[in-house]
């Protein structure tokens, strides 16, 4: 009988989720959810000195953004928190004190400036970093400020399995005798996370190849213990597109940045699934459904991933052009109300709201993007800012310009029904009236209602921004042109 799929996600609570890391994360989930299986969260919270206020509240929330939901756990409230293994030190002191008494591991004494000085000696004499065993066979017993160190051994290799990368050797020579308890009382990354992936029956280990080197001292300790390692799948590194580590100089490293940029939540997870992972090669949308459908480790490369934020981009905008009109508007508001000029009034009409974005729906890329000068700024702000030589086509001058502007007013101000369609009949002839061409009239009276000379279609921008607005806005453009002429 095959044993049920669990597997976990144990960030430590020392920076903002990574991209890479979530994308262990959605990894881990993906193959809990195809397989039926179980998908736990463990924060591995033990290294008190790099914990980072506001880290954990990020990874939870980078968690809950993509809908990466966890099945079991401590109680918190009505709800299962997720293991803390700051709460959970007893079971390691006494695991580790155990390995003491079994002749796995010893009490070390050393004081930090022994080890500091040790070390400087080694750089100085280009030897490779690493304890020198110095308390290995004195039997010292516990006392404050001991720590406790794993006797690795000192002949054979360590050889295992990856689900990814196939078999792997370390030599054990080259690794040192490493600590399981700290002299804090905690205790180490190695300890604890053996510990608990046992404990909590963790069946494979997804995580990221920077882990590498650690599992062959993994194996020690379950070794150790008598316990059973679990299946390991060590998943490609994550680079930025110049094939370097991905950083800041790539764009946003921390999943909540992309949250804030009004990324779609969906989206993101489509392209994280495309990091190191693919169906066919060339089938690039997938829906959640269709990830937790046809995910497995056998499709997972053991190359490196490259981050591209273009195609990120090129996602998302695929995603919110499947909106409907009346979702965009719902996911949309929160995002203008945040980024419009602060002199437009809240909250938004989302009645107003809700005719607008229909004409930029085909642009966006993302819904942070909506409150931008370019897309719909002009539609919301009373005073547009632009200089009146954007008014002037290059062919007229400032006079033609502003005539051709007076002649438009008295149109406009005639009409009693301002739709895109009466907008069309009525200034489409009078380009041809007063001599000049249709993208000539167009491109001025653009640029006269919005500022810009590239807008969503130029009928229907009018009628959204309504008579009054834009007869103002035309008087407005007219002033300004006159004003000027020197
Ligand atoms: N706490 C480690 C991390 O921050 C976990 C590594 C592992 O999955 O074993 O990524």
């Amino acid at each position: 009988m095959t044993e049920p799929v669990r597997v976990r996600y144990a960030p430590s609570p020392t920076g903002l989720p990574h991209v890479g890391n979530i994308r262990t994360a959605f990894f881990n989930w993906l193959f809990a959810r195809h397989n039926n299986g179980t998908f736990i969260v463990r924060i591995e919270d033990t290294d008190v000195a790099r914990t980072v206020p506001g880290a954990l509240e990020g990874i939870l929330e980078g968690l809950e953004w993509l809908g990466i939901d966890w099945d079991e756990g401590p109680r918190a409230g009505g709800d299962f928190g997720p293991y803390f293994q700051s709460q959970r030190l007893d079971i390691y002191n006494k695991m580790a004190k155990e390995l003491v008494e079994r002749g796995f591991a010893y009490y070390c004494h050393c004081s930090s400036e022994r080890l500091e000085k040790m070390r400087a000696e080694q750089t100085a004499n280009k030897k490779p970093p690493g304890y020198d065993r110095c308390c290995r066979d004195l039997g010292l017993g516990g006392a404050p400020g001991a720590v406790i160190r794993y006797k690795t051994p000192l002949e054979a290799k360590t050889t295992f399995h990856d689900l990814i990368r196939g078999d792997v050797t370390f030599e054990n020579a080259t690794l040192d005798d490493f600590v399981l308890m700290k002299s804090d009382g905690y205790p180490t990354y190695h300890l604890a996370n053996v510990i608990d992936d046992h404990l909590m029956k963790i069946s494979h280990v997804l995580r990221a190849e920077e882990w590498l080197s650690s599992t062959p001292r993994h194996l020690m300790l379950y070794n150790a213990f008598g316990f059973k390692p679990p299946i390991f799948a060590h998943l490609p590194i994550i680079l930025g597109s110049d094939r370097s580590k991905l950083s800041k100089r790539h764009g946003a490293v921390s999943i909540l940045e992309y949250k804030e940029q009004g990324y779609l939540p969906e989206a993101m997870m489509n392209f994280l699934a495309l990091l190191g992972w693919s169906f066919d090669d060339k089938t690039e949308t997938f829906s959640k459904e269709e990830l937790i459908k046809h995910f497995s480790i056998e499709r997972i490369s053991q190359t490196s991933a490259i981050f591209n934020k273009e195609k990120l981009d090129w996602m998302d905008g695929t995603y919110i052009r499947k909106l409907s009109p009346h979702e965009f508007a719902e996911r949309a508001m929160p995002f203008l109300e945040k980024g419009l000029p602060p002199e437009v009034k809240r909250p938004l009409d989302i009645s107003y709201v809700k005719k607008v974005l229909p004409l930029v729906h085909e642009r966006a890329k993302t819904l942070g993007e909506l409150a931008s000068k370019e897309l719909t700024w002009f539609f919301f702000i009373d005073k547009l800012d632009y200089p009146a030589e954007l008014l002037i086509d290059k062919k007229l001058d400032r006079k033609a310009t502003a005539a051709m502007l007076d002649v438009a007013l008295v149109r406009l101000d005639e009409l009693s029904a301002f739709d895109a369609d009466t907008l069309e009949s009525v200034l489409r002839p009078l380009s041809d009236e007063i001599g000049v061409k249709a993208g000539q009239l167009f491109g001025t009276v653009r640029t006269a209602i919005t500022g810009l000379t590239a807008t969503p279609p130029l009928f229907q921008t009018m009628e959204v921004l309504g008579q009054n607005t834009c007869m103002k806005r035309i008087k407005e453009a007219i002033t300004k042109l006159k004003e000027n002429a020197g």
